[in-house]
């Protein structure tokens, strides 16, 4: 069984209204393929291009609805909110689960009440930028290096209270700092690698991994190619050396997986949908011991999921 806490399918969905949760040739993430590839618990991420002729929260509440009527209502996919679910995700006719998270909160426009509607709705998940920065925070593409705005501040203490999951993925360094002060709960980087081993800017560096692993949070390493190797034709072998350091921090325990699936133009290669995580499996057992493999794919990020839900 696998967990892939990143995918952007219903962004493609959002884009495309015709798109159906079955659409193999345009879509990387189906229903089928996560059966395929014994995905258990999919997390989906709500993210509103800016090219859109629409960016407001409006787009947000379609995503949510896309969410509802293209995936829940016609598969059967359950709806993770709490450790209640979560543990129903893992009987046979439960699978896989899904947990619905929110990339970058700019259509949120600094006002609770927003976040507090997606919660209701069955938002657990969130990160506060994309690449940019927004009312919030900055996100790492944001030239200035700001950390979070006291709207920022404010919205994180609310997310607190609410006890939704935080995503440093995307985040600034001053902002992943900051966040690591004012969050009271395990972060996570959901779609990230190791700097140490590819030097792109939305990698972590050691000091972050470290404060992630000591703060009981997770990395979800990433599948976007050019942040596995800066060479031209990643490899699923390449993603071995992430996992090698990432260990030697002393983070065995804190590695899973997040795809980006249907977040990125080119996949490295035998690693194209879900469906092929069956690849990443066999590779993953010639080179580490059961016990981490399955940690790897799965154990790890379901105990951090049974920590950080709430109850019910
Ligand atoms: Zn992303």
């Amino acid at each position: 069984m696998v967990i892939d806490c990143h995918c952007d399918v219903l962004g493609k969905m959002l884009t495309d209204g015709n798109l159906h949760f079955q659409d193999n040739t345009r879509l990387d993430v189906t229903y089928d393929r996560l059966v395929d590839g014994g995905v258990a618990i999919q997390t989906f991420a709500i993210w509103i291009a800016e090219h859109l002729p629409h960016t407001g929260f409006d787009e947000v509440l379609r995503s949510v609805d896309l969410f509802r009527t293209r995936i829940l209502d016609k598969h059967p996919v359950s709806f993770i909110r709490n450790k209640a679910d979560l543990k129903k995700s893992t009987l046979p006719d439960q699978f896989p689960g899904a947990i619905l998270h929110l990339e970058g909160v700019d259509a949120l426009e600094g006002h609770l009440y927003r976040l507090r509607i997606l919660h209701s709705l069955g938002l657990r998940s969130l990160g506060l930028t994309w690449n940019h920065g927004n009312w919030a925070a900055d996100g790492v593409s944001e030239p200035r290096n700001g950390g979070l705005s006291l709207k920022g501040r404010q919205f994180i203490e609310e997310c607190n209270r609410l006890a939704l999951i935080l995503d440093v993925s995307h985040l600034s360094e001053a902002s992943f700092w900051e966040l690591t002060e004012l969050a009271e709960h395990p972060l996570i980087a959901s779609h990230s690698n190791a700097y140490a081993i590819c030097n792109h800017p939305r990698n972590l560096n050691d000091a972050q991994i470290q404060s992630i692993i000591a703060g009981d949070g997770q990395i979800g390493l990433t599948f976007v190619p050019w942040f596995v190797t800066t060479g031209s034709d990643a490899r699923i072998h390449q993603l071995f050396p992430h996992i090698d350091h990432i260990c030697s921090l002393g983070g065995e325990n804190h590695i899973g997986f997040g795809s980006d699936f249907d977040g990125i133009s080119k996949h490295i290669k035998g690693l194209e949908h879900p469906g092929q995580f069956t690849e990443l499996t066999n590779e993953l057992q010639k080179h580490y011991p059961e016990k981490l493999v399955q940690g790897f794919l799965y154990d790890n990020m379901f105990r951090y999921y049974e920590k950080v839900l709430p109850d019910l």
